[in-house]
């Protein structure tokens, strides 16, 4: 590549949904209200500025409906916004702000903000990544309300009318909604992660898009030509010549790659020696499922269920439930559909009960553990994925099982769920399989008692590469650790497999790791059975499979093995199947992690 000039100017962020654009730049959100003036209040005006906070919400509120009614139908599926509906009116946001004001003698302004920052750092402070995220949802709110309290102009992003590509602080959903997808080239945010939902919702859109870049919206200025790669996570601001021509025709090399890698994604994953390896989509809103059939997904290798439950004040009834499972389940006819039950550390789920704070909650009573100590709600989602299972093809997963008794209590408590509806006369399908994860060390280390419980495994690497390897994930400063070729993660993976196969269970992954093309050999030679990655990822994992003999593999895992380093085995999958991988740099080949 290119040096960049004095002019260009590079900026490096997280690589949300991949592609690549170059086009002007429409700044966003630069009327977000950043800057709040604290002031005290009189006695006498206290109920006038109560008032003023409540007719502030009011407005947020028809606002936030009038964009509900009018958004698109996959929007309001995701419950997002009626989500912040709810949040509106919550009492740790709408009932506290009311608390400030009235008690610290201070205008709206200052006690929604000072509200807002106890909130944000309460979830920030949150390791899973997916959690940390929902801090925005908060401040999307906060800032519709902020907004009408000061009077600040709402930016129309509806009335965009030009291909351009959308520079914003952070998108929110209401955001979102109302742009014309049609004219969007990409968008670039400081902030957000790869589960926000900007992230999301460009990835569903197959838009190119890069968050987290921290200071875009202070350096890029409406009109800027810039490139959004995507792939890589790197915005381009003032590109020169040279660096244009470069992009334009990596942009026209990506568009054929993807092109090519599309039209075969239905074409099955059979090594040049005869072995079908099913590749399965993870999914984590319902309306996925088009993604994962379109991309030649075999069937669905994880349905994260958690996001139903999260951004509410009140968790999901288990007829919502059971109509969305069923949808889902529906859409995927013969092909298995892998249930996750809940996972999450259930104090942070409920958007109204802030305040339980776990020293360690990356270790604490999070997944199968929260739901264990809760078998009521634990109950409701078993009914109605029991329910869902009398309509297809439905396996059962448990998370972050670390002890052989979870396994029996969870069993135990499904059985109830299954004679509870037997009871109620609702039609359900209790003979389906049951799996576990496998992402904590302990359970890989008791693989051979687990797999008497159950049909099959199903490697989680995003945290199995956390709890085996001892690092917060979220910790910069360590990221470099973070490596799925580390010898330790090796080793652990072929236990678990070589398990599985002496038990006559499955073993699948449904971790990151799948995802990537220079972990296939590995993974074949291991012997997994099945792998499940996000669904634009399917096509290229299914082309890399159709390459690769698996025969060979085997020597080559046992080379693997014996190297010392995560860097060394990495040079060993390059040496021996560089030709294969070289035309999938695109999908992070020949990249270390992080
Ligand atoms: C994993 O840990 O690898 C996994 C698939 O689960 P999640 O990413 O939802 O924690
Ligand atoms: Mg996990």
């Amino acid at each position: 590549m290119s040096e960049p000039t004095a002019n260009e100017l590079i900026l490096k962020g997280i690589n949300a949904s991949p592609g690549i654009c170059i086009g002007k730049a429409y700044l966003v959100d630069k009327e977000g209200v950043d800057v709040v003036e604290k002031y005290y209040i009189q006695e006498d005006k206290r109920e006038a500025e109560i008032k003023r906070f409540k007719s502030a919400v009011k407005r947020a509120q028809d606002e936030l409906r009038s964009i509900v009614d009018n958004s698109p139908e996959e929007l309001q599926q995701a419950n997002i916004l009626e989500t912040h509906m709810a949040l509106l009116k919550d009492k740790m946001l709408y009932g506290k702000t009311l608390t400030i004001i009235d008690s610290e003698h201070v205008n709206a302004e200052w006690a929604l903000k000072t509200v807002v920052s106890n909130l944000k750092s309460i979830f920030q402070t949150m390791t899973d990544s997916y959690l940390k995220e929902r801090a925005s949802d908060i401040v999307h709110v906060s800032d519709l309300i902020m907004r009408n309290l000061v009077g600040a102009k709402t930016q129309d992003i509806a009335a965009i009318d030009k291909r351009v590509i959308l520079v914003a602080r952070d998108l929110s959903p209401a955001d979102t909604s109302q742009i014309n997808l049609e004219r969007i080239m990409g968008f670039i945010t400081d902030r957000g992660g790869k589960a926000s939902h900007t992230g999301i919702i460009a990835r569903s859109f197959e838009i190119p898009a890069v968050v987290g870049l921290e200071n875009a919206t202070t350096t890029i200025k409406s009109e800027d030509l810039i490139i959004v790669d995507g792939n890589t996570g790197t915005v381009i601001i003032h590109p020169n010549e040279e660096t244009l021509v470069e992009y334009e025709e990596q942009k026209i090399r990506y568009e054929e790659y993807k092109a090519v890698i599309t039209r075969e994604s239905h074409v099955q994953a059979t090594t040049t020696d005869g072995f079908r390896m099913e590749v399965m989509a993870n999914i984590e809103l319902p309306e996925e499922v088009v993604a994962a059939r379109n991309y030649g997904g075999d069937g669905i290798g994880l349905y994260r269920t958690e996001f139903q439950y999260m951004n509410r004040p009140e968790f999901p009834g288990e007829d919502e439930l059971f109509e969305s499972y069923k949808d889902v389940v529906e859409v995927m006819g013969a092909k298995p559909v892998t249930i996750r039950t809940l996972d999450i550390n259930g104090d942070k789920a409920l958007v109204n009960s802030y305040g339980y704070d776990e020293v360690n909650p990356v270790l604490g009573l999070r997944a199968i553990r929260y739901c264990l100590k809760k078998p009521d709600i634990f109950k409701i989602q078993l009914r109605a994925i029991l329910r869902a299972a009398a309509f297809g093809n439905v396996r059962l997963m448990f998370p972050m099982i670390s002890a052989y008794f979870e396994i029996q209590l969870a069993k135990k408590i499904l059985d109830e769920a299954a004679e509870s509806l037997l009871k109620d006369g609702l039609p359900f399908k209790r003979d389906i399989d049951i799996g576990i994860m496998i992402e904590v060390p302990s359970a890989v280390i008791t693989a051979d008692l687990m797999a008497k419980e159950v049909d099959f495994f199903s490697i989680g690497t995003n945290d199995l590469i956390q709890y085996a390897l001892a690092i917060d994930r979220g910790n910069k400063r360590v990221a470099y650790l973070y490596q799925a070729l580390d010898p330790a993660i090796l080793r652990m993976l072929k236990h678990v497999a070589d398990v599985a196969r002496d038990k006559g269970i499955k073993v699948f992954m449904c971790g990151e790791m799948a995802a990537t093309p220079h972990h296939i050999p590995i993974l074949l030679g291991m012997g997994m059975d099945e792998l499940s990655t996000n669904p634009q990822s399917i096509p290229v994992v299914k082309r890399v499979i159709r390459s690769i003999k698996l025969e060979e593999t085997h020597p080559f895992v046992a080379d693997a093995l014996k190297q010392t380093t995560a860097k060394n085995v990495f040079k060993l999958v390059r040496d021996t199947y560089g030709e294969i991988l070289a035309d999938h740099t695109y999908s992070g080949s020949f990249k270390l992690d992080q």
